[in-house]
């Protein structure tokens, strides 16, 4: 069977082996059987081994793509008296905002910089000053900008005033090595199809287990979504409690075993040499981006878009993407940007292709020479 590698520069879903592709074919089969109940246990237990000790952490699977186990989360681990600051500096945190706001749970926010590190100082002086605060809520690489947030500074913070902390790190987790204990993470939110290289279709949060049990007693908020009663029927059943995607977790079982021969920090080298090649072409056509390079994830680029009335997105996406190359627009209030993101299994040789496309659009628009 033939099918076709288009190179996503998008932030996901990734560009994915073939391998993990074919992976979703197989024979009839019913999730209640055994077969399957093991390979969700695979999947639970190597996903949880790239970030902690299954010993001391557990990861509820979901059926659904990365927003709906954030949802889950805050949904399920905040008491009624309990109160959470969720720091906002992108599209993503701003998400995590409207969610707590649809279940009504008390929420503060400290906004900050799009562009810019986090003051810690700032920070540290709203948790001092706001009563009653039991969690605190952050984005560990902000993918509307490629901004990386320092979350290692922020668990100490945590730990420091006792506030059980929650990542999502869906554009972090299998490419930037996390190490949950060490960062005092008690809840991290990821998915299937981005680092990772697998389908889109389960979230996974990765839970710090003797915090998840002391949530039993949190009155349900949502049914579907609840994470602890999804990680008590599994740890008894080896099932999820609804249908779940059966074909997307045979390529994410897949997807698994080929982040494990490529290992976290080898894929995250992959990837930096992917974004560094980007980075030196930008600067030989002149072309800015937002982040500098100390806060880069090296995952996901905004581009400032070129500044000519010749420039239009929709016509450089569709002359991208009629040449095989699949790149999406920006994100960021008071910046025109354009954003090329270099996850999922593709290398450096195909951001030089990618490159020489954008240098003829440049061309045709007029914005460089052609030499
Ligand atoms: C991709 C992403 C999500 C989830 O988006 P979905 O469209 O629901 O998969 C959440 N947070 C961050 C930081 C992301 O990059």
């Amino acid at each position: 069977m033939k099918i076709t590698r288009n190179v996503l520069l998008n932030p996901g879903p990734a560009t994915t082996t073939y391998s993990v592709k074919l992976a979703q074919a197989v024979p009839d089969i019913c999730p209640r059987e055994q077969e399957f109940g093991d390979l969700m246990e695979y999947c639970a237990t190597e996903i949880t081994k790239f970030v902690g000790d299954p010993k001391d952490y557990a990861t509820v699977l979901f059926g659904g793509s990365g927003t709906a186990t954030v949802e889950a989360i805050l949904n399920s681990v905040i008491p009624d008296n309990g109160k959470v600051l969720i720091i906002d500096n992108g599209a993503y945190g701003k998400r995590m905002c409207q969610i707590t706001n649809v279940y009504k749970i008390p929420t503060v926010v400290f906004e900050s910089s799009s562009i810019e590190p986090i003051d810690l100082n700032d920070l540290e002086a709203l948790i001092e000053s706001t009563d009653g605060l039991t969690h605190l809520a952050m984005i560990h690489h902000e993918t509307t900008t490629g901004l990386l947030n320092d979350v290692t500074s922020i668990g100490k913070i945590c730990k420091k005033h006792s506030i059980s902390f929650i990542v999502d790190s869906m554009s972090g987790f299998a490419a930037i090595p996390i190490d949950m204990k060490a960062m005092n993470i008690d809840y991290l939110a990821a998915s299937s199809n981005k680092n990772i290289q697998g389908m889109a279709g389960i979230g996974f949060a990765i839970c710090n287990k003797a915090i998840l049990e002391t949530t039993a007693s949190i009155p349900m908020r949502s049914l579907y979504l609840n994470l602890y009663a999804q990680y008590a029927y599994f740890e008894k059943t080896h099932q999820t409690r609804f249908t779940p995607p059966v074909q997307t977790f045979y390529a994410l079982k897949q997807a698994i075993v080929e982040t494990l021969e490529e290992t976290i920090e080898g894929r995250y080298a992959r990837y930096t040499k992917s974004w560094e090649t980007l980075l030196d072409g930008l600067d030989v056509f002149g072309l800015e981006y937002l982040i500098d390079k100390e806060h880069h994830s090296k995952i996901i680029t905004s581009i400032i878009e070129p500044n000519t009335d010749a420039y239009d997105f929709n016509e450089m996406h569709d002359y991208f993407f009629e040449r095989g190359f699949t790149i999406y627009p920006g994100k960021v209030n008071n910046y025109n940007t354009f954003r090329i993101s270099n996850i999922g299994q593709i290398n450096y040789t195909d951001i030089e292709a990618f490159l020489k496309i954008l240098k003829a659009y440049l061309v045709k628009i007029n914005f460089i020479q052609n030499n």
